[in-house]
């Protein structure tokens, strides 16, 4: 596997560690509990951790040095690519011929590499785009910056260079189709997992609350993820202010956490949201909290009312699918994969666009009726565990085993 640009190892959450690299650890894991050993090659972004370390049996991370370790954007990654693959290509070179049976990138930059890398070996090439540059364009949040035109054109290069690519839901199947005209027999549909033995209800939201101090009465609608326009925190911020000047009571039962970090475009307004939330009147009702471990972030999502996630872009939504898997619904916006992650008006609910005044009829909702959260909180965790990794991985081997069947069927037919 190639994930240029961040590493299974950094803590999900903040700057451009976040589902991808979740994806990558627990699919690596399911893989080689199945017999796939796995070689995850990232750039190393610190010289305190050796070339190669074991993340689990049957699954090594390499780090390539490419660039500095600091002060590199993943902005400025296409220009270390070269030196990227060059690591990669020496790496290859200390093994017996054959070593690897097949590439799997991860991300515009890594599909690159992949591309190359898959060429010279003589093996397949799987891609996971996990964000779209044209798709998130079509989608901005007002003011955020647009993804340049040179991803776009990496993009439809890896497109077409690439034996299967594996989309997160039949949405994102047809946006490859339709916006970078791949070959609909390419696209292999892969619903991304959930940990369901670490995310799972446990004993429940009392216990989580009194576990993190929260009070047990409280409505907690719950915003965790990076922190950048396209996640839309703002939105949840001005729900609960609309909310609060039409119930006035509810202030002193209502606790909003936000959990996690700045990322991607929000960097440049790191403070935005505390800033957003002292503008609105609610800085004595909002809780920010730097990213956590997924063991205490399930902890978080148990304590919650509700886990929002008003996104402008999400190619599947991992922490609606995480936080349905501890028993807790999800109100999010209808946008990418959350459709699929969500049932509508079941496990959690949907909203059309961006009002806050929508979000806020929901949390008003779940205010009134004290039941609510709990009630759909049972049929979220049954919905959540249509998606385990297990499932996940075994869907992936399938896909590696179509692409090197269909190679080796290539092979033989150009040899007659
Ligand atoms: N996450 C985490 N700690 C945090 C916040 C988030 O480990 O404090 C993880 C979360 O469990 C989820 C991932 O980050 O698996 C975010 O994935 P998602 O698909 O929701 O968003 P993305 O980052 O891919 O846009």
């Amino acid at each position: 596997m190639l994930s240029v640009h961040t590493s299974p190892l950094h803590q999900p959450g903040t700057g451009d560690a976040g589902g991808m690299n979740v994806y990558i650890v627990e699919l690596a894991k399911r893989l080689a509990a199945i017999n796939i050993e796995v070689e995850i090659f990232t750039r190393a972004t610190t010289g305190a951790l050796p070339p190669a370390v074991e993340l689990a049996p049957g699954v090594l991370v390499r780090h390539i040095d490419a660039g500095p370790y600091e002060g590199l954007a993943k902005e400025e990654l296409p220009a270390q690519l070269c030196a990227f693959t060059h690591g990669v290509m020496q790496a290859w070179a200390g093994h017996r011929p054959g070593h690897y049976d097949l590439v799997h990138s991860h991300y515009w930059l890594s599909g690159h590499v992949g591309w190359l890398a898959a060429e010279r070996w003589g093996v397949p090439l799987v891609h996971a785009m996990h964000t779209m540059a044209k798709v998130k364009n079509a989608a901005l949040a007002a003011g955020d910056t647009p993804e340049p035109d040179t991803r776009v054109i990496g993009e439809t290069q890896i497109v077409r260079a690439a034996d299967r690519l594996i989309a997160n839901t039949e949405g994102e199947a047809q946006e490859l189709v339709h916006h970078y005209d791949a070959d609909p027999g390419k696209v292999a549909v892969v619903h991304p997992g959930v940990n369901l033995d670490r995310f799972r209800p446990a004993e429940g939201r009392a216990a989580a609350r009194e576990r993190l101090g929260l009070p047990a009465d409280a409505l907690v609608p719950l915003f965790a993820g990076r922190i950048q326009p396209l996640k839309a925190p703002d939105v949840l911020l001005r729900a609960v202010a609309e909310l609060l000047d039409r119930q006035p009571a509810l202030r002193s039962r209502i606790v909003v956490p936000v959990v996690g970090g700045p990322s991607g475009s929000g960097m440049a307004k790191p403070e935005g949201l505390q800033k957003l939330a002292a503008r609105l009147g609610i800085a004595d009702v909002v809780r920010f909290r730097p990213p956590v471990g997924q063991e205490q972030l399930a902890d978080w999502y148990r304590a919650a009312s509700v886990l929002v996630m008003p996104s402008h872009s999400e190619s599947f939504g991992l922490v609606a699918a995480e936080a349905q898997a501890c028993g807790t619904p999800v109100l999010a916006a209808s946008v990418g994969g959350l459709p699929v992650a969500v049932r509508d008006g079941e496990s959690g609910f949907l909203v059309d666009g961006h009002d806050p005044a929508d979000y806020a009829a929901v949390l008003g909702r779940f205010a009134d009726e004290p039941g609510l959260a709990g009630r759909m909180g049972e049929a979220a965790a049954r919905h959540a565990r249509r998606f385990g990794w297990g499932t996940a991985a075994a869907a992936t081997a399938e896909v590696y085993t179509e692409a090197m069947a269909e190679r080796r069927r290539r092979l033989r037919s150009s040899h007659v």
